[in-house]
């Protein structure tokens, strides 16, 4: 059971979905444009994504997601157009899977239950040249290992996993330390240093965290959705 992403303007199909998939067990989200998903992406487990939306293709979206924040949440793209050059450039710029319409919901939550399936072996994450197991607790910059505390590590996941949302430095000791901890906001303060130290960051330009002043840190997302054209 997962949450899926829907990203789909055409009524009739977005319900059909809808409810196959909510029949299977998964929760869905419903976007019908491109700057919609994007601000629901965080919150997905896997997205159903169309070609053809009205404010700009879906491959844009994707494009975003994997060069940005999401490189590997899984993919599946609808499209009207059976053309097989587009379903290489689906396929060539990051889709898992592909589905032409019009297509029977059997087919695609078999396909999207296979999408899940990976997905749940493969936990790794990629931010650019920061690359984190989320398994093996193993992080490296630029394919050299990073050495890092078993709490620097989960600070710096726990971050990564959620690209873009500020979170306190109260929320990230509850995170990441515990409530049970007696630690102080400076505990959450030195981690980050210490992070900024090992990730090499610029104290003026930091590529991977954020201080957000007053209100706490983020994990910087390369991308944002109002850029770009339009
Ligand atoms: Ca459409």
């Amino acid at each position: 059971m997962a949450t899926v992403l829907l990203v789909e303007d055409e009524p009739a199909v977005r319900l059909g979905v809808r409810l196959a998939l909510e029949k299977a067990g998964h929760r869905v989200l419903e976007a019908t444009t491109v700057g919609e998903a994007w601000r629901l992406l965080e919150e997905a487990e896997a997205v159903v994504l169309d070609w053809m939306l009205p404010d700009e293709p879906g491959t844009k979206l994707l494009d975003r997601m994997r060069q940005g924040p999401f490189p590997e949440l899984p993919v599946l793209m609808l499209t009207a157009r059976a053309e097989v050059r587009d379903r290489v450039e689906g396929l060539s710029r990051g889709a898992d899977d592909y589905l032409v319409k019009p297509f029977a919901t059997e087919e695609l939550l078999a396909r999207l239950e296979a999408l899940l399936r990976r997905a749940g072996k493969r936990k790794v994450l990629k931010h650019g040249p920061l690359v984190l197991d989320l398994e093996r607790k193993e992080a490296s910059l630029e394919g050299q290992p990073l050495p890092l505390t078993r709490r620097e590590f989960e600070l710096l996941a726990f971050l990564a996993q959620r690209p873009g949302r500020v979170y306190s430095r109260e929320e990230l000791l509850e995170a990441v330390w515990g409530h049970d901890y007696l630690g102080t906001p400076r505990t959450v303060d030195q981690h980050v240093l210490q992070l900024r130290e090992k990730l090499l960051e610029d104290s003026k330009a930091p590529r991977f965290l954020e201080t957000v002043r007053g209100m706490g840190y983020r994990f910087k997302t390369p991308t944002r959705p109002t850029e770009g054209e339009g």
